[in-house]
């Protein structure tokens, strides 16, 4: 049995007043304990967000980290300063790091091993652009994103491995890929994952992420492969973030 994961990815919103007041609002609101909930917050945010979600079951996440544990990085944040103020996911290779800020497949591995390294669970983010599935290379872009993000990945790690499908052109669009498509495209990675990774394939967990809200959540978790949600706009909302976590 694979337990279902919502996180809320509030990205560059919140500063540290803002998220103490939405962490007070989701703490108050009853949340269903088979679901594992995770808010990745701004990095400013975690070292307060940390003591705010004592004696909760939600679990504390960060949206990037270097793959080093210190160095010369200008403005950088390291995995083992995560990991001192507690941290247990962080995303890796969201679509926005890609597209502004250069993360690359070669950098997203790197990522994904020194997150591992340091006890640090990575959301490991996959999905094409709207040119790519137009041009129906949906299935080869995220294939090749996988096979890249895992090279040299043990076996026993992909347990503390989610993996997030979001194609693009679904993300703070509204726009939702159908059930049926990502319930489709997560068969896909589970498959190729499957193809290194025999054992682990029907315990890894995806999500589907891409304007995930409170009316279209029911319809996505029913879906056999769907595990759970990477979510954005949807999760900066208490009462929306509750409701997506008690589908
Ligand atoms: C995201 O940031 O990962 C995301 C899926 O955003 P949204 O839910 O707003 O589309």
């Amino acid at each position: 049995m694979r337990t279902p994961i919502i996180a809320g990815n509030w990205k560059m919103n919140n500063t540290i007043k803002e998220a103490l007041g939405l962490i007070e609002e989701i703490k108050a609101s009853k949340l269903n304990k088979d679901v594992e909930a995770v808010v990745c917050v701004p990095f400013i945010c975690l070292s307060e967000a940390k003591k705010a979600l004592e004696n909760t079951e939600i679990k504390l996440g960060a949206q990037n980290m270097h793959w080093e544990e210190s160095g010369a990085f200008t403005g950088e944040i390291s995995p083992k300063m995560l990991k001192e103020l507690g941290v247990d996911y962080v995303i890796i290779g969201h679509s926005e790091r890609r597209q502004y800020f250069n993360e690359t497949d070669e950098t997203v591995n790197k990522k994904i091993k020194s997150s591992l390294n340091h006890g640090l669970k990575p959301i490991v983010c996959v999905g094409e652009t709207l040119d790519e599935r137009e041009a129906n290379i949906e299935k080869d872009v995220v294939k090749k994103q996988i096979e890249k993000a895992f090279e040299g990945i043990e076996e026993k790690d992909l347990d503390n491995i989610v993996i997030a499908y979001e194609p693009i052109w679904a993300i703070g669009t509204g726009k939702t890929a159908s059930s049926d498509d990502a319930n489709n495209m997560l068969a896909f990675i589970r498959e190729t994952i499957g193809n290194k990774y025999e054992e682990k394939k029907n315990d890894i967990r995806i999500q589907y992420g891409g304007s995930v809200k409170p009316s279209n959540i029911k319809e996505l978790m029913d879906k056999e492969e769907i595990d759970g949600a990477l979510v954005g706009g949807a999760s900066l909302v208490a009462k929306d973030f509750v409701d997506l976590i008690n589908f």
